[in-house]
């Protein structure tokens, strides 16, 4: 039996370690800080603020830079940042390419590499091309730590082992994706579903910052996943399938879908079907949104019908999913983030439209800030997650180095 004194003792731990989290996840998600700033947000006094801050900085996990003042009231104080000496790897596979980068604990992409697959490769394939990626970037580690791997992967994975059920689009099933790339590179390796990170890092540091009902959809090149967060915490349903918007019925006379229906979402709104229609062929992205920005112009063409066949359908998935979630915010990333800038948010409310009536409650429809580098700083947010939660446990298996005591 706990003798009260061992007991007392644990739980000011508790509260110590509560406020370090706290401490640290303020300037994760928000930037960096002046100490008084904290103090102000976080209801703890300056005495106790300045005590937790020297204790994340001696981890590792905060900068303290007396360069970077902020001067909001009163006399300027040195800026408190998350430190990107604390670092995970991100990694993305997608059927085109397969994306890795250093992020750090400020949320930024230090370093990337991008491997452009032949063809889609196999489960095997990726853990080599990743292993290898990794060990070549060595050197842009520098003598930063890093906490471990995270995999945003475009389909079905059960997290607490890192094995992916279903990839469709990679052709992966029951893959124990984790354990190897862990074997592969000694590190740790954290595996989530690729729209659940971007979700988690739109309303982290993008679109969505804030409390409130955020909902996320994303084009990608293996089709559209998406996400629900909802003050904060991701909604990943029983068996972490919920915000699968892809499979929402559009159309009844749609294409047959991978998942044996018809008429999905992805099916029936995908980049692809408009470089077909519009007979772009082979071409870069950025050929591909400037061709769609044209072909909207001229609405008559057939890439213009194929955008406006695309919008409408989009529009359908999206009154669902306005009239069951009541979103503040929808975020549409990659190729829906391209539908939307080419026609704009009104001419997809007044297609979306009727929604369910309540003056003020219509969402507001905006791209994915975070562009490109979304999926992989959501990746490496998967990492970030256990020290975020309790900044005095470091993660086991951790590589290069420990950090300071
Ligand atoms: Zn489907």
């Amino acid at each position: 039996m706990d003798s009260p004194s061992s007991t007392l003792g644990a739980t000011i731990d508790d509260i110590r370690r509560q406020n370090l989290a706290q401490v640290l996840r303020l300037v994760h998600r928000d930037g960096p800080m002046s100490r008084s700033e904290i103090t102000r947000a976080t209801g703890l006094n300056r005495s106790t603020i300045g005590g937790l801050v020297t204790d994340l900085s001696h981890r590792g996990l905060v900068v303290e830079n007396p360069a970077t003042t902020v001067r909001k009231v009163g006399r300027p104080s040195p800026s408190v940042a998350a430190s990107d000496q604390a670092t995970a790897i991100a990694v993305n596979p997608e059927v085109d390419a397969i994306d890795v980068a250093l992020v750090g604990l400020s949320g930024r992409v230090l370093h990337r590499v991008r491997y452009r697959n032949e063809r889609i490769p196999t489960a095997g394939e990726f853990v080599n091309v990743v292993s290898a990626i990794i060990e070549g970037m060595r050197p842009a580690f520098g003598d930063a730590t890093v906490l471990g791997v995270g995999v945003a992967l475009p389909g079905l994975v059960r997290e607490v082992d890192g094995s992916v059920i279903l990839a469709p689009h990679l052709g992966w099933r029951d893959a124990p994706i984790g354990r190897l790339v862990e074997e592969a590179t000694g590190m740790r390796v954290v595996v989530g579903n690729d729209a659940n990170c971007g979700v988690v890092a739109e309303s982290t540091f993008g679109a969505g910052r804030g409390d409130g009902v955020i909902i996320y959809l994303n084009g990608g090149a293996s089709g559209i996943g998406g996400g629900i967060v909802i003050n904060g915490r991701l909604v990943a349903g029983e068996g972490g399938n919920a915000g699968e918007f892809g499979h929402t019925a559009v159309s009844t006379k749609g294409r047959r879908c991978h998942c044996g229906a018809s008429g999905c979402l992805e099916t029936e709104v995908r980049r692809d079907r408009f470089v077909e229609a519009a007979a772009l062929g082979d071409v870069e992205l950025a050929v591909v949104q400037e061709a769609m920005g044209a072909a909207w112009r001229d609405r008559d063409g057939p890439g213009g019908r194929e955008i406006d066949r695309q919008v409408s359908r989009l529009a359908v998935a999206l009154r669902s999913i306005v009239n069951i979630f009541n979103p503040r915010t929808v975020i549409l990333g990659g190729h829906l983030a391209h539908l939307l800038a080419v026609v704009g948010e009104g001419e997809l409310h007044r297609r979306i439209a009727p929604t369910l009536p309540g003056g003020g409650s219509e969402p507001v429809i905006v791209q994915a800030r975070l562009d490109d580098e979304l999926l992989l700083i959501g990746a490496a947010e998967l990492v970030f997650a256990d020290t975020l939660g309790d900044p005095t446990v470091m993660p086991t298996r951790i590589v290069e180095r420990a950090f300071a005591p």
